[in-house]
């Protein structure tokens, strides 16, 4: 049998064709008029889905380097920070906070477990000299999705401001920067955006900038100020990844062609039927909230978790991605975000059915193909 490569993971995820294929075009020059139109073409683009007036930098680097560059240019060292850590992603900002010497609450929450603005506003009420408050919109790691609206509202009201890990989320869910008062937004390019792995955009509001400017802790690469006087050159500070902003060009037609609002809709008609899909197989799922980015399924008792996702990918070739420690083989994520289509939902699930079958777990099959074509077709447009 030809055997295809599925790739289903929240990260890298499915490119385009005619995305992947400008970028076998003879790369060009990046101090050139030619290439800042494209630049600024990117950037404005970027803008758009951040839904932010704010400059948007392009750093050249995977999401975290986003992420270093929100610490290290907004803090000094010393500052107390909250961070909401509801998974790998939410204990990376901690870690990126203890190699700069910042000091952090960390609220570790359990994994899947929702976290309300109420509760933010309790704890900035008992820890009024925090400097910051660091949030994740879609934890990948879990598959769940945080009220991020709900924390702008508090965080706003106080001197704090609000830094979200966007990363996976911005593009796919709703989470105007502007709007929600988002002081810092920070996402990378192989999540949503439909372009590989390299690229990372963050922006400021001018509420954090006013932190850039007197924040201490060290930085050279990822200067905010330098890559602001850059950008008012049309430029970047140093050699920018041309051939993947190129693709983000080509990607962003596509984003934009589509429109904000039919994308969310789009990712939301995925995450309901990969839902229903494998509720009907009567498994359960993660997130007490779960996003429309990526769906966290609990294994059943009596599955070997690592056994169901290795037997997944190298016999099915469906690359779903498992549980990150230390929550290894207890749960499995289905990604249906970026350029993934319904189809892509029907292959996830209908692997995941035979799949099943192989490790001996009792369910009815077809049930959970059946029942995402059913939000499929109610929903197809
Ligand atoms: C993927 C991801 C990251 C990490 O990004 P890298 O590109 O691997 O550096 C951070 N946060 C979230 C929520 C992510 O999904």
């Amino acid at each position: 049998m030809i055997k295809k490569y599925y790739l289903l993971s929240p990260g890298p995820t499915p490119i385009p064709d005619k995305v992947l294929s400008v970028a076998a075009e003879p790369i060009i020059h990046h101090r050139t008029p030619e290439f800042s139109n494209i630049f600024m073409e990117v950037t404005e683009g970027i803008k758009t889905v951040f839904e932010t007036k704010e400059d948007v930098f392009i750093l050249t680097s995977s999401g975290t380097g986003a992420m270093e560059t929100a610490v290290v240019n907004t803090l000094s060292p010393g500052d107390k920070v909250i961070i909401i850590n509801g998974g790998k992603f939410g204990e990376r900002w901690g870690n990126i906070c203890k190699a700069y010497g910042v000091v952090y609450k960390d609220i570790i929450l359990e994994w899947g477990a929702d976290f309300t603005k109420g509760q933010l506003a309790d704890e900035l009420k008992a820890n009024p000299d925090v400097k910051a408050v660091f949030a994740t919109l879609s934890e990948t790691s879990s598959g769940a999705i945080y009220d991020i609206k709900g924390f702008g509202e508090v965080v706003s009201g106080t001197d704090a401001i609000l830094v979200v890990d966007g990363i996976s989320g911005v593009g796919a869910a709703p989470c105007p920067m502007d709007e929600w008062k988002v002081d810092v937004m920070v996402t990378g390019s192989q999540k949503s955006f439909m372009i590989p792995p390299g690229l990372a955009y963050i922006a400021f509001s001018q509420k954090a900038w006013k932190m850039v400017e007197t924040s201490k802790l060290p930085k050279f690469y990822f200067d905010a100020k330098k890559a602001k006087k850059n950008l008012e050159k049309k430029t970047t500070p140093w050699t920018p990844a041309i051939s993947l902003i190129i693709q983000q060009k080509k990607a962003l037609e596509i984003i934009k062609g589509m429109g904000l609002p039919k994308l969310f809709e789009h990712h939301r008609i995925l995450g309901e039927a990969t839902r229903a899909g494998v509720k009907a197989a009567r498994l359960e799922l993660l997130a007490v909230n779960p996003g429309n980015i990526l769906t966290a399924v609990k294994v059943p008792a009596g599955v070997d978790g690592v056994k169901l996702v290795k037997t997944m990918q190298s016999k099915y070739m469906a690359y779903i991605a498992g549980a990150q420690d230390p929550n290894k083989g207890k749960f499995f994520r289905i990604a249906h975000l970026g350029y993934m289509g319904g189809f892509d939902v029907i292959t996830a699930l209908s692997a995941l059915e035979m799949t099943l079958l192989d490790l001996g777990y009792a369910f009815e099959p077809g049930a959970a193909v059946k029942a995402a074509q059913t939000v499929l077709k109610e929903n197809w447009q």
